[in-house]
């Protein structure tokens, strides 16, 4: 979460740097990865999202993503609501999970 904070405050991630293509988490431990059905790491997805090949709530939607991130940042951060949402928002629609 610390890297989506920084990412939404405007500076770029690091190239090399992974970020969870479903919630945006920066992955930058090897074991933060998720993994694939046949147990291979996966590069898109968090641990946390994506385990043994399935995502762990398949059923979540963008919106309840977004607003769970904009939760989470709420408390981490002292932006107000309404811009977090905004950030958030922008950040979780580019990712290749919700296209
Ligand atoms: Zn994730």
């Amino acid at each position: 979460m610390t890297a989506i904070h920084r990412n939404l405050r405007g500076v770029e991630v690091m190239q090399s740097e992974y970020i969870c293509q479903s919630c945006g988490m920066p992955i930058d431990k090897p074991e933060d990865l998720g993994t694939n059905s046949d147990l291979t790491k996966s590069e898109d997805y968090c641990i946390f999202c994506f385990h043994n090949g399935i995502f762990s709530e398949p059923e979540i939607s963008k919106a309840e993503m977004v607003s769970r991130i904009t939760q989470a940042m709420i408390e981490k951060t002292d932006l107000p609501k309404e811009q977090a949402h905004i950030l958030v928002d922008q950040t979780v629609s580019s990712l290749k999970r919700w296209q």
